[in-house]
């Protein structure tokens, strides 16, 4: 009988070939999806959950790319080039492509 703890959903029985040539199983953990994560900071996104489109992911500019900490980031950035206060060129290389996304 296979241990109990090799009988979780979880684990995965694999055939392996060893360098001798017989073949070999194993149990392996199945690996667990990714959760999205900041394309700036690379943290963990919040809110990203199942359903409707809307209720899936946080409802403001970025929401499913940037963190709340960086799509602030970018706002202000945004707000400082249309009020004529800062040229694009000054703007932080990595905040650019989104800043302009922003303008439009
Ligand atoms: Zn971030």
């Amino acid at each position: 009988m296979t241990k109990r703890k090799d009988r979780s959903t979880a684990i995965r029985k694999v055939k392996r070939r060893v360098p001798s040539g017989e073949s070999r199983e194993y149990f392996i953990r199945r690996k667990k999806k990714p959760s999205a994560s900041c394309a700036l900071c690379g943290s963990a996104l919040r809110g990203i959950g199942t359903g409707a489109k809307s209720s899936r992911t946080p409802n403001r500019r970025y929401g499913g790319n940037l963190c709340h900490s960086c799509g602030a980031k970018v706002l202000v950035e945004a707000q400082r080039v249309r009020e004529k206060g800062k040229s694009i060129d000054d703007v932080e290389i990595v905040l650019r492509k989104y800043v302009q996304g922003m303008l439009g």
